[in-house]
């Protein structure tokens, strides 16, 4: 098992893990403030093909989280044990497998595309399909959606932030103590 830091500049893309900060549905900092995204060799290479399809429309991949340890799940279900909105981490989800990403669109300026809802506004309006959200957030889901899709990322209905591999139940959780960036104590 690889993980794969996709920091920029390898990675042409923008990084602001909501973990990292107080301004999570938790409250409070869960990962350290250093933290940095990764993901599985498999997952990367996907989220680079995204990134080369974005690039021509404008736009850039910014990500919210990427590879989470087990320990995150656990906070994060805490503040909301509602599996419609958090894996229960007893099973673990996508994330804690190193195979999902969290992430919107920004445009030239670095400026966030409207999307309707923040990230991990935990309503039925983070849903996909939703017509009852400005002209402009449908559009701009539809456009994360086709580029993502493309790119070979499955989505997910009740986020439009969510993206995964298709096969994400075929990898193993990841053990965080492998990695650089354990959350805080
Ligand atoms: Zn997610």
């Amino acid at each position: 098992m690889s993980l794969v830091d996709i920091s920029p500049p390898a990675f042409d893309l923008a990084v602001a893990l909501v973990y990292a900060t107080p301004d999570n549905l938790t409250g409070r900092p869960f990962y350290r403030a250093d933290a940095r995204p990764y993901l599985r060799r498999e997952a990367a290479e996907a989220l680079q093909r995204a990134i080369d399809l974005a690039r021509p429309l404008g736009y850039r991949l910014k990500i919210f989280d990427a590879y989470r340890p087990v320990e995150g799940q656990w906070a994060l279900w805490n503040a909301n044990p509602d599996p419609e909105f958090v894996a229960d981490p007893r099973g673990g989800g996508p994330h804690n497998r190193g195979v999902a990403v969290d992430l919107t669109l920004v445009d030239a300026t670095g400026a966030e595309l409207e999307m309707g809802t923040g990230f991990d506004a935990c309503t039925p309006l983070s849903h996909h399909g939703r017509i009852d959200v400005p002209l402009d957030a449908q559009r701009n889901r539809l456009i994360l959606l086709g580029i993502m899709t493309a790119a070979g990322w499955e989505y997910y209905a009740n986020e439009w932030w969510h993206y995964q591999l298709w096969n994400a139940r075929d990898y193993a959780i990841v053990d965080q103590k492998t990695l650089p960036h354990p959350p805080m104590p």
